[in-house]
């Protein structure tokens, strides 16, 4: 599979869009020290272990929202991998930019 880009909590600050500029949230990343490679799953099935990390992870919202900003097209970001985040609805993506911005 392509690696398209860095794990969540080490992406590059994001241009041209104020609202996904802010990526402080990183710091609290619960993937932060985690082998990269695990949220880049070969497939959908074996994306469990890098889920499970999600789940415990405090900043899972803001990584969803700054992944479905950036139209990340790889990888599992806030508990959802590229298909899953592909089903979302607008009114979903939108629901969560609002929450995550609100939090
Ligand atoms: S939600 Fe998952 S991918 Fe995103 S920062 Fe947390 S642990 Fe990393």
């Amino acid at each position: 599979m392509t690696r398209a880009k860095q794990a969540p909590e080490q992406s590059e600050r994001p241009r041209g869009n104020p609202a996904a500029e802010n990526y402080s949230w990183q710091a609290d990343a619960s993937c932060r020290g985690v082998d990269s490679e695990l949220f880049f799953p070969p497939t959908e099935d074996e994306s469990g272990p890098a889920k499970a990390i999600c789940q415990t992870c405090p900043v899972r919202l803001a990584c969803l929202a700054f992944s479905l900003e950036r139209n990340e097209r790889f990888g599992v970001w806030g508990g959802l991998t590229e298909k899953e985040r592909a089903r979302l609805s607008p009114a979903a993506r939108d629901a969560i930019r609002r929450q995550a911005a609100a939090a």
